[in-house]
């Protein structure tokens, strides 16, 4: 029986087999297993190839012929093929990201070409790599995961969100990771879902745990491997200590499903403070549809019986790309912004669904009096289609700014003009101020939600709010500290949100 100690995500025992994640972490482009997304590319190339063979059968000028042939033989070129195969091993990129660098990579060798016909070749390598990406796009992803007996402990370095939420809680037994964060995503997540999780740093090479038995001891942050019958019966008989804070302030619940909602009203939430859309898009294939956008909040609405229900637009990028969307490097609002049809396909979904329940809509990492503009913008033209098809929805919907960047903080007395309120993103607020990067484990040490310095912009924060008559709660991790409920209600907040487990542990009025 081998030992290891790490830091907790959440408490709790857990034992299963062992499980290797599938996806790896790639910083820029999310996360991706070579294998699968050289399966995607293979296939994609065949299917373009396919068609452009069949084109051949068609009549054509010889110097179309000659085109599609020039097509037929880059696509046959062993040189393309292995350039992509090695930005996928090496970068562990997405199929579409790696096209996209081979066709610049190649394009950028045929300009340098003296001859002006090699020269002209450099479109038909940027149309074939749209071809290509646009045919990715319509397969979907393989099935990376792969279906284990029972709930396993899944192992990972980098814990992805994508895979937590592929594979399900009822999969998922415990986690562990060697150079996952705190205050990454996935251990939101693992909390959220009340998921038994350890980060371990000592594991240098999680492959050779695949198939062993793992106990996970999260109230003591440790991990054993192949442990004796009589440790597993000890640890797994231990609970949570029961200590639990009156609320003398509104509570409201992180979600991130419908479901959630359900169970967080049942569980006395006074509302929902912050629904991560982002993770609807994480859990599919392809781009979610208005359609099965708009029945996930109608039923959220619904769940909510009433209560206030904050959505949050979708806070995509970084750690949270799905395979499917093609990274620019750009998150939140700014990767919205730049992906207008996505965000209004969004809008349009949440409006419809603000007919049924008291929805309101609010926009994460907002940084700048451009960027609300912007956002208005489409958001009041998107009303107007809504309008001008005499589709339903509630014209007077609230919104909302997450202030989670010290710019957004510097212009709190400006923006508080424009929206009905405001909700901290301390887990941001606080990379953002301390410059610490959330992602990495290195920089942990100096990531501290309670710093002066950023208790000090959200005592701001709070002031510019009230100051205009605005509403103000918090849904960082911050707000999850119960110990520090007290302190948050001095600082004037209106609402703490927090993640479901933690209301069981709170008595709410
Ligand atoms: C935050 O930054 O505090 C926040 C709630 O947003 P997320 O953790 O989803 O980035
Ligand atoms: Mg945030």
């Amino acid at each position: 029986m081998n030992v290891f100690v790490g830091k907790t995500v959440y408490p709790g025992a857990a034992v299963g087999k062992a499980a290797i994640a599938s996806y790896v972490k790639c910083k820029h482009d999310g996360l991706y297993d070579a294998s699968a997304q050289k399966e995607r590319y293979f296939k994609a190339k065949g299917l373009v190839k396919k068609d452009l063979v069949s084109l051949c059968a068609n009549e054509f000028s010889n110097d179309v012929y000659d085109i599609i042939k020039s097509y037929i033989l880059i696509l046959e070129d062993e040189e393309y093929d292995s350039f992509v195969s090695t930005i996928l091993e090496v970068e562990r990129s997405s199929a579409e990201c790696a096209v996209k660098k081979a066709s610049e990579h190649f394009a950028a060798q045929l300009k340098k070409s003296g001859d002006e016909y090699i020269k002209g070749r450099v479109s038909d390598v940027y149309d074939l790599s749209d071809r290509i990406r646009t045919t990715l796009k319509e397969i979907s992803e393989p099935e990376s995961v792969q279906k284990e007996e029972g709930p396993v402990i899944l192992v990972s370095e980098y814990m992805s969100v994508t895979e937590i939420i592929k594979r399900g809680k009822e999969n998922i037994a415990g986690l562990i990771s060697t150079k996952n964060t705190l205050h990454s995503h996935a251990s939101i997540v693992a909390r959220s879902l009340g998921i038994p999780a350890i980060i371990v740093n000592e594991i240098e090479d999680i492959s050779t745990l695949e198939g062993s038995s793992i106990l996970i001891d999260g109230y003591e942050g440790k991990v054993y491997i192949n442990p004796d019958e009589e440790t597993i019966k000890e640890k797994l008989s231990q609970s949570a200590e029961a200590v639990s804070y009156d609320a003398d302030i509104k509570v409201y619940a992180n979600v991130q499903s419908a479901e959630d909602v359900a169970e967080a009203i049942k569980n006395g939430a006074d509302g929902i403070g912050l629904f991560r859309t982002e993770f609807i898009y994480l859990g599919k294939d392809n781009f979610p549809t208005e359609e099965d956008q708009f029945e996930i909040y109608k039923a959220a609405a619904i769940n909510a019986a009433g209560k206030d229900i904050v959505l949050r637009t979708a806070d995509l990028g970084d750690d949270k790309t799905p395979a499917y969307l093609e990274t620019n490097g750009l998150r939140a609002i700014k990767l919205c912004l730049s992906m207008p049809d996505m965000f209004k396909t969004q809008l349009r979904a949440l409006l419809r669904a603000s007919n049924y329940g008291n929805i309101s809509i609010m926009f994460p990492m907002i940084s700048s009096m451009d960027e609300v503009a912007e956002v208005k913008k489409i958001l009041d033209e998107v009303k107007a289609g809504l309008r001008d098809k005499n589709i339903a929805f509630n014209d007077s919907i609230k919104t909302g700014a997450m202030i989670e960047t010290p710019a957004a903080v510097e212009i709190s007395d400006t923006l508080a003009k424009e929206f009905d309120f405001f909700s901290v993103g301390s887990n941001d607020l606080t990379q953002f101020t301390l410059g610490v990067d959330r992602l990495n484990s290195e920089e942990e040490k100096f990531y501290n939600q309670k710093d002066p310095k950023v208790i000090e912009l959200i005592k701001t924060t709070v002031n510019a709010a009230h100051r205009a008559g605005i509403t103000v709660g918090i849904c960082g991790e911050l707000a999850s500290d119960v110990s520090f409920m007290r302190e948050l209600k001095e600082i004037g907040f209106d609402y703490i949100s927090v993640s479901v487990p933690v209301l069981e542990r709170i008595k709410c009025k």
